[in-house]
């Protein structure tokens, strides 16, 4: 019997499957300007951006905004060694009912502040005398993560599931709100050997806010020599609102200012400068000292020991265990009794994962490949001192770390000098009565037969290869051959 189409119409709809309610989110999300999606995720605007019959409402309520900022070694760009964390939650803005204080005073104090260092990269302090590095943090406390565990702090923010009686929601996880000042780089960052994480790898992040765009979308900045310019943190925060970004490039000082900047881009405070009952500069300040006093995170450890690694206790100076570099004891030049002083010192006072002048070497190796990938010429380098030291010629093309500290090669051999033509040894002179047996050369031969394997090697090889893999070995080889040397 067929069904008739009243029949249809009053059936239920099914429900809307998790894939439905996030996909309605993001299209939501993508067709807002930045601001209000921002103000929106944070609690604080009244008319909801989702229409009510939208599957994607529910999830509102269970947003987290997470902001970023990494930092890495002024040296060796490859050598992260700070995360700045800033999580905020829906429900916290939610709870104020529209009292967010003077410049988002009130939002912004709900916020949890997290600074991470990295351990294995803990021993490298910035080189650059006018910022302090992972020193500097002026917002909550500082911990010490292994790269693994900030995989698994980064697992436990962006990979939340839900909390809630409604069926609806049941194995949903809570929708992330990405947000960083020039994002991008933060991506490419997390992304790179040490870390190797995906900000996107859970599915959960359903927006990316970056705070160069949404002073773009506001026009709170424009840049008069190049409209398409994007504004700096320290221009946003220093010319835009008006308070000092103290201790820059450092992690958490970076995310949690991006986030005074976006919230209050978002409420268009910028214009309301001496309008106030207090500055900008004094909500920057108080907030500095409020997450040092009230937050403390219990991810990591306190302490991380850079000459033995330990993290129970704090420095070089409390550290008594016996440690011992291989790097330093196999490449420090003692050229006199200084120098051997010198070497002993440096090889007995740190273990190996903190060696500063591997450090240093693995800066330059970065360094020469950057130059090699863009056709710059080559820097100068490896820096003095560092290990290996500029005679080593080390693996080339170097395709690892590990191919820092690669065994010397053998002494190249050197044929010895003959006294009769061709390979025959000299010989002594006939002694009588003792029959001489002449041993003929058989040089040509072997080079022959080692020519002949060595046709038959590549013949196969490159049958193996597609032209793509051909071009790119045979581009290899010259890249090789006109790099052999010069680098070192
Ligand atoms: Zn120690
Ligand atoms: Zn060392």
């Amino acid at each position: 019997m067929p069904v008739s189409w009243a029949a249809v119409a009053s059936c239920p709809k099914p429900p809307p499957t998790p894939k439905d309610r996030y996909e309605a989110l993001i299209s939501t999300y993508d067709a807002k300007p930045l601001r209000l999606v921002l103000l929106e995720v944070l609690g604080l605007l009244r008319s909801p951006l989702c229409s009510e019959d939208s599957p994607a409402t529910p999830l509102v309520e269970h947003c987290v905004v997470v902001c970023v900022d990494t930092e890495a070694w002024t040296t060796n760009t490859d050598a992260m060694t700070e995360i700045g964390l800033v999580v905020a939650e829906y429900k916290d803005g939610k709870s104020l009912n529209g009292d967010v204080g003077e410049y988002a005073e009130n939002v912004l104090k709900k916020m949890q502040y997290h600074h991470l260092r990295i351990c294995e990269n803990a021993h490298l302090r910035t080189n650059a005398d006018w910022m302090r590095g992972p020193e500097g943090n002026r917002f909550g406390q500082s911990r010490f993560v292994t790269f693994a565990e900030a995989r698994s702090i980064l697992d436990e923010v962006l990979n939340q599931p839900i909390v809630s009686d409604s069926s609806n929601l049941a194995g949903l996880k809570r929708p992330i709100i990405l947000i960083g000042h020039a994002l991008a780089h933060d991506k490419d960052n997390v992304r790179k050997n040490g870390l190797n994480y995906d900000f996107k790898q859970h599915g959960s992040v359903v927006k990316e806010i970056d705070t160069q765009k949404m002073v773009k979308e506001t026009l709170a900045w424009v840049d008069s020599r190049c409209a398409n310019n994007d504004i700096g943190l320290d221009t946003l925060c220093e010319e835009v609102f008006g308070f000092a970004h103290d201790d820059p490039h450092t992690a958490l000082n970076d995310a949690a200012r991006t986030l005074i900047c976006g919230v209050n881009l978002a409420l268009r405070n910028w214009t309301k400068k001496n309008k106030t009952e207090k500055t900008i500069q004094e909500v920057a300040r108080e907030l500095e000292q409020y997450t040092q006093d009230t937050f403390e995170s219990t991810w990591g450890t306190k302490f991380c020991c850079t000459r033995c690694g330990d993290r129970n206790h704090r420095n070089q100076n409390d550290c008594k265990t016996p440690v011992h570099c291989a790097s330093c004891e196999r490449f420090d030049e003692k050229t006199d009794d200084v120098g051997e002083a010198y070497k002993k010192e440096n090889t007995y006072s740190h273990i190996e994962q903190y060696c500063i002048h591997a450090a240093e070497f693995n800066g330059w190796k970065r360094r020469v490949y950057d130059a090699h990938r863009k056709r710059n010429s080559l820097p100068a380098g490896p820096p003095p001192g560092s290990h290996p030291p500029s005679e080593w010629r080390g693996r080339w093309p170097m395709a690892t770390p590990s191919d820092v500290l690669v065994p010397e090669p053998p002494p190249p051999f050197i044929r010895p000098i003959l006294h009769t033509q061709g390979d025959v040894p000299a010989t002594s002179a006939p002694v009588p009565g003792v029959r001489r047996v002449v041993f003929q050369s058989n040089a040509r031969e072997r080079a022959e037969k080692a020519r002949a394997r060595r046709n038959q090697v590549s013949r196969g090889a490159d049958s193996n290869l597609g032209e793509s893999d051909r071009a790119a070995s045979k581009k290899m080889e010259t890249e090789d051959v006109a790099w052999s040397g010069s680098a070192w």
